[in-house]
């Protein structure tokens, strides 16, 4: 075990990393201050294989796995986290039809999804049940070889934008058993969307709520047997986590990389900043916290690709350790830039702003505690 990457893993970091250095980063303000999604620079990323990185290249995916993903997410943050993070969602999506969809399925979307030619989103949250998804009450009633679907899925990324929902919904009684998975198209007659959400950050993507009114889906557009989608709608998340922390993983090395630069060229009461040693160990405190989270990270992708029983846990403990320790590093290196950190230009409060929310969605970090808390009593 000597935690080191394979030469294809390094290859892959480095062209990640070369396309948030050369597509990304230079825009990233800019599309948090107009509130654009970078739709063509979404599907540059995916001519690269980034568009279906874990899909089965039989189906016109990267055939890759979790720790390939999570290198891949951190180098996209770098440049923007909200970038970065919407590919993830896109991903966990195309992900989901890889693993569960039937042959039909597979050959309809997979290979659009891999290219970028139809964009993705996971509809899970309803306006009165974030954390208790088990509770959503969409519906999705039987009607002859059809379903009709009907209700409201709250703040769902790239909604409006984006072409394939999948849809979780109630075809049985309450509970989690109750709930089966549907992908629906954009153009379903009774799918429509909310305004675009006034956000704090991840202004690089769109926020909207999707209204159903009795859509009607064909009985083959359930995804996975019926009674299993919350199942694959948790089974995605664990994933999901993954991707979300090396989101904030990305972001937080982007501002304390500017941190490290700033203090070297600012000076105090006749020297650099970085001659402080109050500071020195501010640098070091960070750099320690982020490495942590990169090992841990890891540890918790590998356990995911080998299946392992405790993946669950591992991935929600990261999850929440390292959506913390992002958030923070980029809330310390905003302070290690004075004044000049509060301002937009120089892209620090934009990543603190993106990294926020990491703690709150794919399950907020309480959430994260309540899953591994079960774990560690049920082991007692
Ligand atoms: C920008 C953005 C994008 C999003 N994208 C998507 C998306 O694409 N698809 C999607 O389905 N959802 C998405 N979400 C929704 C997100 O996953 C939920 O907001 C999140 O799961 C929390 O649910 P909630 O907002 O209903 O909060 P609530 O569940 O109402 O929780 C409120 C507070 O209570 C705490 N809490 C709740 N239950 C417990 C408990 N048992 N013990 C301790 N504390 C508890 C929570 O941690 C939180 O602090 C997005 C959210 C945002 C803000």
């Amino acid at each position: 075990m000597d935690f080191s990457l394979t030469e294809e893993q390094a290859a892959i970091r480095e062209m990640a990393e070369a396309f948030a250095q050369d597509e990304v980063a230079p825009q990233a303000i800019e599309w948090d201050q107009a509130k654009h999604f970078p739709v063509d620079v979404l599907r540059n990323a995916m001519v690269l294989g980034l568009g279906g990185i874990m899909v089965s290249d039989a189906h016109g995916g990267s055939g890759l796995g979790r720790i390939e993903a999570v290198l891949v997410y951190e180098a996209l943050a770098k440049g923007c986290p909200a970038f970065s993070a919407y590919l993830s969602i896109h991903n966990m999506v195309a992900s989901m039809i890889d693993k569960h969809g039937s042959e039909v399925q597979k050959s309809a979307y997979l290979p659009r999804l891999c290219t970028g030619e139809l964009l993705a989103s996971y509809c899970l949250t309803e306006p009165s049940c974030g954390s208790d998804a088990a509770a959503l009450t969409t519906r999705a009633e039987r009607d002859g070889d059809d379903y009709l679907l009907t209700g409201q899925k709250m703040f769902i990324s790239g909604a409006g934008a984006t072409d394939l929902y999948v849809v979780m919904a109630r075809t049985g009684g309450p509970g989690a058993k109750g709930v089966s998975a549907f992908l629906v198209e954009k153009e379903a007659a009774g799918l429509s969307f909310g305004a675009n959400e006034k956000k704090m950050g991840w202004n690089a993507q769109p926020t909207r709520t999707v209204m159903l009114d009795k859509v009607r889906v064909k009985a083959d557009a359930m995804l996975g047997p019926e009674g299993a989608g919350f199942k694959l709608a948790m089974e995605a998340l664990d994933g999901g986590r993954t991707s979300i922390a090396a989101c904030s993983l990305g972001g937080a090395q982007s501002a304390l990389d500017k941190a490290i630069t700033y203090t070297n060229e600012r000076k105090a009461f006749g020297q650099k900043l970085n001659e402080f040693q109050a500071l020195q160990f501010a640098l070091a405190e960070m750099a320690i916290d982020l490495e942590v989270s990169r090992t841990f990270l890891w540890r918790a992708a590998a356990a995911l690709d080998a299946k392992l029983p405790e993946a669950t846990q591992l991935c929600a403990m990261a999850k929440k350790h390292v959506t913390d320790a992002g958030f923070d590093v980029a809330n310390r290196a905003l302070q290690l830039h004075g004044g000049y950190g509060y301002l937009a230009d120089y892209g620090i409060e934009k990543i603190v702003r993106d990294l926020r929310v990491h703690q709150i969605l794919e399950g907020t970090n309480e959430i994260m505690r309540l899953i591994v808390a079960r774990t560690v009593i049920a082991q007692a």
